[in-house]
């Protein structure tokens, strides 16, 4: 009953394998479904770790053929987009050219400049407190959970990364996100790729997802998969976290409309 919708396409420049290695991955590790959720193009060039304006049919394109190619197995077309204010519009014109099944909201940019998961801007930490980086941060991720225009917000915690952490109790930092989230009926995902970062953790740390359990947020467990062998990586430590908290079940998404899954073991 795991699937995984959080993974990439060698179309984000970052990327490695070709859609069909992911689906014969995900096949491999007995997943249920597929999603692809590659980084959303913007009019304007931000960054290199995006597809351009132009690849954008092309990914829409690639998703279609190996749909053709695995008939039988469920492969979601999704897309990871990125939360900048000013660029609602932009989203939703690319969430209107095609029958997405979920868009997955995520905060990179915490400042113009700044995506805050970059290791190209680690010099940028030396100059703001991680108290302010993080405030900056869950105050995007309560912006974007307020947008309207996602399913499910992104790795919510990616601010740790690095594994720079402010001092104390990280709770007060998550509060207002989580109501949002929940005020606007948003589910979030458990990010995988965490353990595989300095955080050494899961996308959100277990005192955001108690928080998150306390007010019926949904969930999914994804493991934004820049390479096919780590399609499904960790999935039964989240699945142990995720049922250590509580849930007992999880959200599915076909053309924007959400299914529960309970847990069948
Ligand atoms: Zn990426
Ligand atoms: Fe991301
Ligand atoms: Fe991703
Ligand atoms: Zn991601």
């Amino acid at each position: 009953m795991l699937f995984d919708y959080h993974v990439h396409t060698p179309l984000c420049l970052h990327a490695v394998g070709e859609p069909r290695e992911y689906v014969q991955a995900a096949i491999a590790r007995g997943l249920s479904e597929i999603g692809f959720a590659d980084h959303n193009p913007m009019p304007i060039q931000m960054d290199d770790w995006r597809m351009s304006m132009d690849d954008f049919p092309k990914y829409l394109q690639m998703i279609a053929e190996v749909r053709g190619e695995f008939p039988n197995f469920p492969i979601r077309l999704g897309m990871e987009c990125d939360f900048i204010p000013g660029y609602e519009n932009h989203i939703r014109s690319l969430a209107a050219q095609a029958d997405f099944d979920y868009l997955i909201g995520s905060v990179h940019y915490i400042l113009p400049g700044w995506d805050v998961d970059n290791p190209k801007k680690i010099e940028l930490w030396k100059t703001h407190p991680h108290e302010e980086v993080w405030e900056l941060y869950f105050k995007a991720l309560t912006q974007a959970a307020c947008s309207g225009i996602f399913d499910f917000l992104g790795h919510p915690d990616l601010v740790k990364k690095f594994g720079f952490l402010p001092k104390g109790d990280l709770s007060p930092y998550y509060q207002e996100a989580l109501d949002a989230i929940a005020d606007h009926k948003l589910a979030i995902e458990l990010n995988t790729a965490g353990l595989r970062k300095d955080a050494n953790e899961i996308y959100p740390s277990r005192a955001f997802l108690e928080g998150a359990f306390k007010r019926d947020i949904p969930i999914l467990i994804n493991s934004d998969a820049h390479d096919p062998s780590e399609v499904g990586q960790d999935f039964d430590a989240a699945f142990n976290l995720a049922r250590s908290v509580g849930y007992s079940s999880l959200l599915r998404f076909e053309k924007r409309r959400p299914i529960f899954v309970g847990f069948s073991y």
